[in-house]
């Protein structure tokens, strides 16, 4: 059982925002929340990435000429492979647990055991449902004991659960999950605001409304704490 607390954040400039709750298994529409595990199958990582790029190529190929596209045009033939690679290699590389970044710990020799907040983390990820952009910031904060974190390194954390097909709510919950594991406490928080252009773009059509979902764990659930961390977030 996940200790979770969720929250209604209104720090967002200057726009509508979708509020979400992590409790609540839908969003929106037609965005449905499973779980906090990615659905992978057990044969996910059984082909190699080359195996992966040409199949996936041949199928976008398919895609785009069922679309009625000439795949003989100079612009267009080359845009299966590198869909392709892109896919394997770049936007949806957090797959593959191989890619996981190694997080090395120091000590805290300074014992600073106060809050540290790391704010405005850019990532660009995609969503499930649709497998267009979902493009956010994601703002992290935790209260070290013994072991600190390379500051990059929460940065490297988002990046690798952004490349994947996403859920925002999802996607919240496996960051604070994985910074929980690896600096070895509950003291964690993870707010992340994102546009989704699949409501932006398409759909609704809604260029103005933001999604802000939320994570906070052992201290962050102190209401003092929790308000010293959106205090920063400005
Ligand atoms: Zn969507």
């Amino acid at each position: 059982m996940i200790n979770t607390q969720t929250d209604v954040t209104e720090h967002i400039r200057g726009s509508k925002i979708r509020l979400t709750d992590l409790s609540h298994d839908e969003i929106g529409d037609d965005h449905m929340y499973t779980g906090i595990d990615t659905p992978l199958r057990k044969d996910a990582f059984e082909l190699s990435d080359k195996e992966k790029m040409d199949k996936i190529a041949y199928h976008f190929g398919e895609i785009m000429h069922t679309l009625g596209l000439d795949l003989t045009d100079d612009s267009l033939k080359g845009t299966p492979q590198r869909v392709a690679k892109m896919y394997v290699q770049e936007i949806f590389s957090g797959l593959n647990p191989a890619n996981k970044p190694k997080i090395a710990l120091f000590d805290n020799k300074y014992k600073y055991q106060q809050m540290l907040v790391e704010k405005d983390i850019s990532f660009y990820s995609n969503c499930e449902h649709h497998f267009v952009p979902i493009i956010g910031k994601a703002h992290i904060a935790y209260v070290g004991k013994d072991k600190v974190i390379g500051l990059s390194k929460l940065n490297r954390i988002v990046q690798h659960y952004a490349k994947r097909p996403q859920v925002q709510e999802r996607m919240t919950m496996q960051i604070a999950e994985e910074l929980k594991q690896v600096l070895q406490t509950e003291h964690v928080a993870v707010v992340i605001e994102a546009k989704h252009l699949c409501v932006s773009s398409r759909g609704v059509n809604d260029d103005t409304s933001a999604t802000v979902t939320s994570y906070y764990g052992g201290k962050f659930l102190n209401e003092q704490t929790k308000q010293e961390f959106l205090h920063y977030l400005g």
